[in-house]
C-alpha cells in the first residue's frame, strides 16, 4: 500500500532526458557562459561573505538592483531558487485545496504539475488547432471557469509564440483571478506583459522571469516576479525562511552588472534562431514561429521520435516532444552557438 497522497499516486517527478552527446539542445539554457570577468566577481565577492550567518531573509539589495533595471520598486520584486519555486509560492498562496488554476496546453509542463502538487484543481483548456492563443478564448475560458490562478506563457514554451497585450488584457479583464505571465524567454521576444503594468487591474498581473535562460546561469537557480506590493507581502507568508541563500544573491546582484553581455547574446541567438527556422522549413517541415531560443517542428513524415534517435546516433540531443498531447512527432531544439547549429542541421541533412 503507498503511503503516498492518491492524488500524486499517477504522476512522475519533472525530468527531461540526460543522454551523454556532443551537442545538447534540449533544455533552452544560455549556450554561451557569461564572461570570465563575471567569475572573478563573484570568487572576490564570495572571500567578504559571512556564511556562518543567514542570509538577508529579504535579500533587499539583489531585489532593488532588480527592481532598479526593470524600473519598478523593490516592493513589486520577489525573488526566489528559479522561477519553478516561485511559481510553487504563488500555488501555495492563492491556489490549494478549494481553488482553481487555468492552463492552455500545450504550456510549460511546470505550471499544471505544480498546481497538481499543491493540490489546486487544474482546469486544462485547448489552445487552437495551430496551437495559438487568442483573446477570445482566453476570455471564454476565464468566464467558463473563474480561475484562481490563470497561466499564459509569453513566448510559449514549447510553441515559442509571443502573446500581445490584448490576451493579457482579456484575462485581466474576464474574471478576478491572479494572471501569472511566464515571461522566461522575453528578451528573445518583442513584445512583453510589462507594459500592462500600471494599467487597471494590473494589481492581479504577475511577470515571471528567470536567471536560467538569457542570464546564463541556469546552476544557479534563481527567479523573480514583478507584482504589486500586496502579491508580494503574500509570498512571503508561504516563504520558508532564509530560503535564498547568500550564494545565490550574490550571483544575481553581480550578474546584473553584465547586462551588454547579454545583449550580445541575445542579438546572435535571434540570428541565429531565423537561420535555423528557414533551414528547418526549407526542408518542408512545419515549423512554429519562434519568439523564444528554441523552435518547435514536425518533420515531414511526422515521424519525431525516429528523427530523434537518429540525431542522437549523431550525438545530437534536441527535446523529444513526440508523445507528448498535442505534439505528435513534433521536436523541440534550442537554439546553440552557431558551431551547435551547424552541427545539428548537418546531423539531419545525414540523419
Ligand atoms: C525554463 C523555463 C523556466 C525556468 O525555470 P527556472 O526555475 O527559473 O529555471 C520557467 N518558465 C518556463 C516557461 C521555462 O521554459
Amino acid at each position: 500500500m503507498s503511503r503516498l497522497r492518491p492524488d500524486l499516486v499517477a504522476m512522475e517527478g519533472y525530468h527531461s532526458a540526460q543522454v551523454s552527446v556532443e551537442v545538447r539542445l534540449n533544455t533552452n539554457e544560455s549556450p554561451l557562459a557569461l564572461p570570465s570577468a563575471y567569475l572573478e566577481d563573484l570568487s572576490r565577492a564570495l572571500k567578504t561573505l559571512n556564511l556562518n550567518r543567514y542570509p538577508d531573509r529579504s535579500a533587499l539589495e539583489l531585489r532593488s538592483a532588480i527592481a532598479a533595471m526593470e524600473g519598478v520598486a523593490a516592493e513589486q520584486v520577489y525573488a526566489a531558487n528559479g522561477s519553478n519555486e516561485v511559481i510553487e509560492n504563488l500555488l501555495l498562496a492563492y491556489g490549494g485545496r478549494g481553488r482553481r488554476a487555468l492552463v492552455f496546453e500545450p504550456s510549460y509542463a511546470l505550471h499544471a504539475h505544480l498546481a497538481r502538487t499543491t493540490a489546486t484543481e487544474l482546469i486544462s483548456v485547448e489552445r487552437r488547432q495551430d496551437l495559438s492563443l487568442d483573446s477570445a478564448l482566453v476570455s471564454q475560458a476565464v468566464r467558463d471557469h473563474q480561475p484562481d490562478v490563470i497561466f499564459l506563457c509569453s513566448p510559449n514554451n514549447p510553441t515559442g509564440e509571443a502573446l500581445p497585450g490584448e490576451v493579457i488584457e482579456a484575462a485581466l479583464s474576464s474574471g478576478d483571478g491572479l494572471v501569472v505571465v511566464d515571461e522566461a524567454y522575453v528578451q528573445f521576444a518583442n513584445s512583453s506583459a510589462s507594459l500592462m503594468l500600471g494599467t487597471p487591474g494590473s494589481d492581479r498581473l504577475v511577470l515571471l522571469r528567470t536567471f536560467s535562460k538569457t542570464w546564463a546561469l541556469a546552476g544557479v537557480r534563481l527567479g523573480f516576479c514583478i507584482a504589486s506590493p500586496g502579491i508580494v507581502a503574500d509570498l512571503e507568508i508561504v516563504t520558508l525562511p532564509y530560503h535564498l541563500s547568500a550564494l545565490t544573491q550574490v550571483a544575481g546582484l553581480l550578474a546584473l552588472g553584465y547586462l551588454d553581455d547579454m545583449e550580445q547574446r541575445i542579438a546572435l541567438i535571434v540570428a541565429e534562431r531565423e537561420r535555423i527556422t528557414s533551414s528547418l522549413a526549407s526542408r518542408g517541415y512545419t515549423v512554429w514561429p519562434s519568439q523564444a531560443n528554441f523552435i518547435l517542428f514536425r518533420p515531414s513524415d511526422g515521424k519525431g521520435h525516429e528523427l530523434w534517435e537518429r540525431l542522437v546516433a549523431h550525438s545530437v540531443l534536441v527535446r523529444d516532444c513526440s508523445s507528448w498531447p498535442r505534439l505528435e512527432g513534433c521536436l523541440r531544439v534550442t537554439v546553440g552557438t552557431p558551431e551547435e547549429n551547424d552541427k545539428f542541421l548537418n546531423a539531419l541533412e545525414e540523419a
